[in-house]
């Protein structure tokens, strides 16, 4: 489709409305000068244009799309505040509107595509926004639906404990395990299987270990807390027992852990998890760990490559049971293909029927990458929007509340994943990452360190992505990216002690 750019330059955040309507799809943005004639493409066609008239900038989408075409605009006061952020929106809202009626697809979301809805709506709270002023604003402005807004709401409220018990000087802890026992066919993550680079292993855990030293002596000569420790992957039950006890006695060893609040570890696939993994883990010091079989139904675990079964998922949640985690989280993906209205609502009542403290319910993501999209995977958008809203009465109706919600790019009907608790489990580091509230340092490969000063002032430092490359650039790039972030966090200890 030929997109054609007259007088502006929003292609970022026009594309992300044309994608909420067009997932797959490519776009052939044109950029047409002043007084240049624009060109006239065969096929579907959208004009995106600025244009200024006696005090006013006028933004206008027109769409030709299937043999119809609609227009919509709005008009933005060239003195206002904030003009290009008001443009921005205009053109966005046009074009939201122009692609909804000629699709008859209404997101849900609205034009909202970035990240953390919820985020938004902690901070109109802030501003000391009614419910009614943020379901005007986010209904009004952003074409978002009520139900939608209704979750963020009861979200954000569910957060706001946590969040008020927020540390000061705490700051997370992440630790990459990017191994998994062999890949799933949804997936994108540069996870390695562990067949191919089971000789990584041992030099891998050696050097994570020298990373978490070294991250936390910065901790210690910061005079910094650790708040909450968070395994993740891949699958960090990949590992053996032993290696997981090594990494977690230098954690415990090298970290002063009173004052943590939660200690994660997730143990993904089903088929990894042992009774003496947990114990490993247990006694490392852990009190919450995550058993995902994303569906259970056999034929769709068989169909997304997902290698292991409906049974094992079941022998895994009761190892951790007996082993006393305090909290147990179980995944679910809504959308998966093969899948059924019915077979999801049936796994989603045998895991609530499991009671598990957190359900984390994902709307499928599509990533190019995954080997599902290069072999063709058929997906229903309608049927995965069908499944969150089943998943939203049922878990309501069980007791869970949300208490985290974040969205990624190309979500299957343009949902959301949300974190369900009951019994006031909440799983604080996933609050802390998505509200962005607390600095978290990650270890090992593909591990993202971010700094936070203040909401408005958060650096970024990446680990490099493989086992390989984290091996082999330790030296010359980890422990100079620890030492970067060191230098960030002084600085802002110092702005704070100031
Ligand atoms: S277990 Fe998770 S990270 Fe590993 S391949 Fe499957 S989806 Fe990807």
């Amino acid at each position: 489709m030929t997109v054609i750019m007259l007088g502006q330059n929003f292609k970022y955040e026009t594309e992300a409305v044309l994608k909420l309507f067009y997932p797959v799809r490519a776009f052939d943005f044109v950029f047409v000068g002043d007084g240049e004639p624009a060109p006239k493409p065969d096929g579907d066609l959208i004009i995106l244009s600025r244009k200024i008239y006696s005090g006013y900038a006028d933004l206008t989408a027109e769409a030709f799309i299937g043999g119809k075409n609609l227009t919509d605009h709005t008009l933005v006061k060239l003195e206002s505040d904030d003009y290009e952020h008001l443009c921005e929106l205009g053109l966005c809202r046009a074009l939201f509107d122009c692609l909804k009626e000629l699709t008859g697809i209404s997101p849900e979301w609205g034009m909202l595509t970035g990240v953390r809805p919820v985020k938004l709506v902690s901070g109109l709270m802030k501003k000391g926004l009614s419910e009614e002023e943020i379901y005007s604003h986010m209904q009004g402005r952003l074409g978002v639906s009520r139900e939608k807004i209704g979750l963020a709401i009861k979200t954000a409220k569910n957060q706001e404990q946590a969040l008020k018990a927020l540390p000061k000087n705490g700051v997370s802890l992440y630790v990459s395990i990017p191994f998994c026992p062999s890949r799933c066919a949804y997936c994108s993550f540069v996870s390695q299987t562990v067949a191919s680079f089971l000789k990584l292993i041992p030099e891998y855990v050696e050097r994570l270990c020298d990373e978490i030293a070294l991250t936390a002596d910065i901790v210690r000569g910061l005079g910094l807390r650790l708040d909450t420790v968070y395994f993740g992957g891949g699958t960090p039950t990949s590992l053996s027992a032993g290696e997981l006890e090594r990494i977690m006695s230098v954690i415990s060893e090298r970290f002063d852990l009173s004052g943590l609040r939660e200690y994660t570890v997730e143990a993904g696939r089903p088929d990894t998890v042992t009774e003496e993994k947990l114990s490993a883990i247990k006694r490392g010091g852990a009190d919450r760990v995550s058993v995902n079989p994303q569906t259970l139904n056999q034929s769709v675990l068989d169909a997304i490559g997902r290698k292991h079964t409906v049974a094992q998922f079941f022998e895994a949640y009761d190892l951790a049971k007996k082993a006393g985690f305090g909290a147990i989280n179980v995944d679910l993906i809504a959308g998966l293909p093969t899948d059924t209205l019915e077979s999801f609502e049936a796994g989603l009542s045998e895991i609530i029927r499991l009671s598990p403290e957190n359900i984390t319910v994902h709307a499928l993501s599509i990533k190019r990458s995954a080997d599902l999209m290069q072999s063709g995977g058929e997906l229903d958008h309608e049927l995965a929007a069908k499944m969150i809203s089943y998943s939203g009465s049922a878990l309501g109706a069980a007791g869970y509340e949300p208490y985290y919600l974040y969205r990624q790019k190309n979500q299957l009907g343009n949902q959301e994943n949300v974190g369900w608790e009951r019994g006031g489990s909440l799983g604080i580091y996933n609050i802390n990452m998505m509200e962005e509230v607390q600095t978290v340092l990650a270890v090992g490969a593909g591990g993202s360190t971010k700094i936070v000063a203040d909401e408005k002032n958060i650096r970024r430092l990446y680990n490099p992505k493989y086992p390989l490359e984290y091996l082999r650039r330790y030296d010359t790039t980890v422990a100079v990216r620890k030492r970067e972030a060191e230098r960030l966090l002084r600085e802002i200890r110092g702005r704070e002690n100031e």
